[in-house]
């Protein structure tokens, strides 16, 4: 008797639950059906249960929430040969299906991620395994912003229509493809500006996925720096400017990348760290730990403690460029004097070692032993040209995606015509 009345609270509450999941989770094929009936105020003969696997959580444990006894749970996830147990993700949905609320569920589904469905259903026979792969939409997006405080914040107002992520992964790719030109967290200023012209999928369910980016000019301080990618024969692509030169170049504009430090520090100077005119550096704000990268192919020519520099990492790079990098934690595995080290390869982690009262990392770049400011020091003067056989190929896209970045409106996201 007591195992039927707890039986019955659970059923109650699941109940609500499942009015409650039903409308926060993606569409799905019973919903319509569900909405009329209650709209129409008749009981369904079935019953939805909508559950999420918590984290550490096994899906008898959820199953049997749902009102799945064990040995039910036991038939069905036998039948589950396409599950793999080591990789079921926390937070996963499970809906479970019976047809009416005393009976053995028909149909439990399991959305393994975002676009992979794998129904397992009652038969006569036995329970079966099918899955289900939804189809993606794939488009191309044209999305403006005017930086006004943060690039996040410009990006989040330039495409408001985007989700959050897509947003933050558009912000990333976009500072990465101007990586050797613009320190996005410290160089971009007031009425700066931005447009992209970016693939993008969407999941049946309405997720969405930004793709790469296709073309990008980012406007600063007045003068527009143009990305146009070309894929090559094999594949891959690289990012050239307006005039066919490619964007890579000798030095990478800063030492931390983009993505590690703004989604924690959003303001662009540490408040307590001083500036760049008062000591000769710069300094990043960056959670301990953050990997350090090379800015450009050097040879190590001092990895060690220098009292106020704490940790200090010392690159001698060509034609009399010297870098360094301090107050860092530790130095990155066979980081130490006289070792190569090449563009982009983690040298050390952020820290606070030294004269130093919050974990940053303190940048400098010296040219023929005097420190320069970075801004000037290592603006790049253009790479390298595209290769003389793709250059039509390449002047014709050019033309036609740069013509389509300036239709684009800030504010808005526009589908671009293909
Ligand atoms: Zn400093």
């Amino acid at each position: 008797m007591k195992y039927r009345s707890a039986r019955a609270v659970t059923y109650a509450v699941v109940a609500s639950l499942a009015v409650a999941a039903i409308r926060l989770t993606p569409p799905v094929e019973d919903r319509p059906a569900a909405d009329v009936l209650s709209a129409l105020r008749i009981a369904p003969s079935w019953r939805l249960h909508v559950d999420t696997l918590g984290r550490g959580e096994s899906l008898r444990s959820l199953l049997a929430r749902g009102g799945v006894s064990q040995l039910v749970a036991d038939e069905a996830l036998r039948a589950a040969s396409r599950l793999d147990p080591r990789r079921i993700p926390a937070g996963m949905p499970v809906r479970i299906r019976q047809e009416n609320p005393d009976s053995t569920p028909s149909e439990i589904t399991l959305q393994l991620s975002l676009d992979r469905f794998l129904h397992l259903r009652r038969t006569a026979t036995g329970w079966t395994e099918t899955e289900e792969k939804l189809a993606w939409k794939t488009d191309t997006v044209l999305v403006a912003g005017t930086i006004s405080s943060t690039l996040y914040a410009a990006m989040d107002e330039g495409a408001r229509e985007l989700p959050a992520g897509a947003r933050q992964q558009l912000t990333w790719s976009l500072a990465d493809i101007f990586e050797y030109h613009v320190d996005m967290s410290r160089d971009l200023q007031q009425g700066d500006a931005f447009r992209v012209l970016a693939e993008r999928s969407i999941a049946p369910t309405g997720a969405v996925r930004m793709g790469r980016i296709l073309a990008a000019t980012l406007t600063t301080s007045g003068s527009e720096h143009q990305a146009v990618r070309f894929g090559k024969a094999d594949g891959r692509g690289e990012y050239f400017d307006g005039q066919g030169k490619s964007l890579r170049a000798a030095f990478l504009r800063a030492p931390l990348e983009f993505r590690r430090i703004s989604s924690v520090f959003g303001m662009r100077f540490h408040p307590i760290l001083r500036t760049w005119r008062q000591h000769k550096g710069t300094d990043y704000a960056a959670t301990t730990g953050t990997p350090v990268r090379a800015i450009g192919d050097a040879v190590v020519s001092r990895a060690g403690w220098s009292n106020g520099y704490g940790n200090l990492l010392e690159l001698r790079h060509p034609n009399g460029y010297v870098t360094r990098y301090g107050h860092m934690r530790a130095f990155a595995r066979g980081v130490r004097t006289g070792a190569h080290v090449s563009i982009g390869q983690t040298v050390g982690y952020v820290g606070t070692t030294g004269m130093s009262t919050a974990p940053h990392l303190h940048f400098e770049v010296l040219v023929n032993g005097a420190q320069r400011d970075p801004r000037t020091a290592l603006r790049a003067t253009g790479g390298f040209p595209i290769a003389g056989a793709d250059r039509g190929a390449f002047e014709s896209l050019r033309t036609r995606l740069l013509a389509q970045l300036d239709g684009a409106a800030a504010g808005s996201v526009r589908v671009a015509s293909r």
